[in-house]
């Protein structure tokens, strides 16, 4: 079946954002030192379904850095460009079950990174992305999330310059994979590519949208542009069911029912196939680095909206 109707849709969203506007559980990131500085009260959520209808809440449109969200969407570049098996093979599928920023399943696999979704394979994979120099792969890369969004994406310099100063895992983590052997090009360049991806401003809106695209068999329902193909935007949603929200991806599903993506500045993406998807920032965060608010306000509307991909009715 397909969503709600319009008005019943608009009322549920508005119903969970009320609903958990009191929520102050978890605590803002504060290893990016820009991060640790972003108004925790913040709220917003949105729904955007894949005719392109748009539900926004609260701080729906209030811009933050992508963080770990785009991973989603640079796999799904790769995929496209690459094919899913040489990314399959060169970055696996599978749960680390560890945290998004572990060295440890690096070094337990022989230095292969597990899947796209932790920062290790998030890395390898940025490596991958089409280009003969770092100024072409950013092309690239900055082109696929803006047309998975809709709208031209632009860099919070300053969270940027944040992160960039301060690292070193990442670098680490890029180092321990050239060491291995798995990691094309150099190690400075590929980790300053991803911090940059990581930095690009966006709204739950926006994440909404970009969601809805997956939803959509890869057409942005908004711009009507085909950004992957339909193959490409299937497996996204299912490497995201399996490790979206890194090793808590199996509590998600139970409670969430839907494949999804978060990041450490609050945000976070859930994506039901063939109706559309649900945006939600809010920057207190458990232990995993999810979104607390984001991810009962997201439970809370899946359930009313019927969107449980495991549901038989
Ligand atoms: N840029 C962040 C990092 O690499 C992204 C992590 C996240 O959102 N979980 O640490």
């Amino acid at each position: 079946g397909s969503l709600p109707g319009w008005e019943r849709v608009d009322a549920l969203v508005r119903d969970a954002h009320e609903h958990l506007l009191a929520d102050r559980d978890g605590a803002v990131a504060d290893y990016i030192p820009t991060l640790a500085a972003a108004d925790p009260e913040l709220f917003g959520i949105a729904v955007v379904d894949v005719t392109g209808g748009a539900h926004d809440v609260g701080d729906a449109v209030t811009a933050f850095t992508i963080q770990s969200i785009s991973k989603a969407f640079v796999y799904a570049l790769v995929a496209q460009e690459l094919g899913r098996d040489l990314v399959g093979e060169r970055i696996g599928v599978n749960n680390t079950g560890l945290a998004f920023n572990s060295v440890v399943a690096l070094e337990l696999n022989d230095g292969h990174p597990m899947n796209p979704m932790v920062n290790a394979g998030a890395i390898a994979t940025t490596a991958l992305v089409p280009g003969a120099t770092a100024a072409e792969k950013w092309s690239r890369l900055t082109a696929a999330m803006s047309a998975f969004a809709g709208r031209h994406l632009a860099v919070d310099q300053e969270v940027y310059a944040s992160e960039s100063a301060t690292n070193d895992r990442n670098r680490a983590i890029a180092r321990l994979l050239r060491s291995y052997d798995r990691l094309d090009g150099d190690p400075e360049e590929i980790v300053d590519l991803y911090t940059r991806q990581c930095s690009l401003l966006v709204s739950a809106h926006d994440l909404a949208v970009m969601g809805a695209t997956l939803a959509d068999g890869g057409v942005n329902p908004v711009s009507g542009e085909q950004v992957v193909s339909d193959a490409v935007s299937r497996d996204t949603v299912a490497v995201l069911a399996s490790s979206g929200l890194y090793e808590h991806s199996g509590e998600w599903l139970l409670e969430v029912g839907v494949p999804g993506k978060s990041g450490v500045s609050g945000g976070v993406v859930a994506v039901a196939p063939g109706k559309g998807a649900i945006g939600a920032f809010s920057p207190r965060l458990d232990k995993a680095g999810n979104s607390v608010r984001g991810q009962r306000a997201t439970a809370r509307l899946s359930r009313a909206l019927g969107l449980n991909i495991f549901a038989s009715r």
